[in-house]
């Protein structure tokens, strides 16, 4: 007869990568799972229209606002938030049966969606990417030079708010010099 299932020993665990728009997280997280294959990199599902050169599936899963708002009472999301104008999720089946065959789970998402995950995981490790400085984070966003003046300015609002609230999660980390930051990153996770 089967055996009945019993909790992993060597259970997987959650790790959240927040922080401001323009901050270089989406960076260093793709610079974190080249060094570390094996890291489980949950795949968002947005409304937001795709960027020149992102793929569907890779970069998102990219939807409508209708469907968005249909998998949401579905429970379809591990957490979900509304960032400058679109919807954001995280897939809830993916990421609990990766965590639960043991793997490391890396989510890349804004503030709200970091403050669900803390509260519907403790043992999740948080980890808050700093700009050098204000200023620093406004040339980065302007020089991506993807988006339109309207949503450049609501990400820059949201972005002195979101600051605001480094000191609720486990770990900060200044990303002035990159390789300094990734390598902080890489000691958090690893140890
Ligand atoms: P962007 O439009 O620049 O790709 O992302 C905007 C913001 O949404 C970024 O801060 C990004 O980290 C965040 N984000 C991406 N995916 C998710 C998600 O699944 N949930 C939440 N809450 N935020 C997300």
């Amino acid at each position: 007869s089967r055996a009945t299932t019993k909790e992993s020993p060597n259970l997987g665990r959650l790790i959240v990568l927040t922080g401001p728009s323009g901050v270089g997280k989406g960076t260093l997280m793709r610079s974190l799972l080249q060094r570390h294959p094996e890291l489980y990199y949950s795949v968002s599902v947005t409304t937001r229209s795709p960027r020149p050169g992102e793929i569907d599936g890779k970069s998102y899963y990219f939807i409508s606002r209708t469907k968005f708002e249909q998998l949401i009472p579905e429970g379809e999301f591990l957490e979900w938030a509304e960032f400058a104008g679109n919807y954001y999720g995280t897939p809830r089946e993916a990421v609990l049966n990766q965590i639960n065959s043991g793997k490391l789970v890396v989510l890349e998402i804004e503030l709200e969606g970091a403050r669900q995950i803390r509260a519907s995981f403790p043992s999740a490790l948080s980890i808050f990417i700093l700009p050098p400085s204000f200023e620093e984070l406004e040339k980065r966003i302007r020089s991506r030079g993807q988006d339109s003046e309207d949503a450049i300015a609501r990400r820059l609002h949201r972005a002195q708010e979101e600051i605001k609230a480094a000191d609720e999660f486990d770990i900060q980390i200044v990303n002035d010099d990159f390789k300094t930051a990734l390598n902080d990153i890489e000691a958090a996770v690893f140890g």
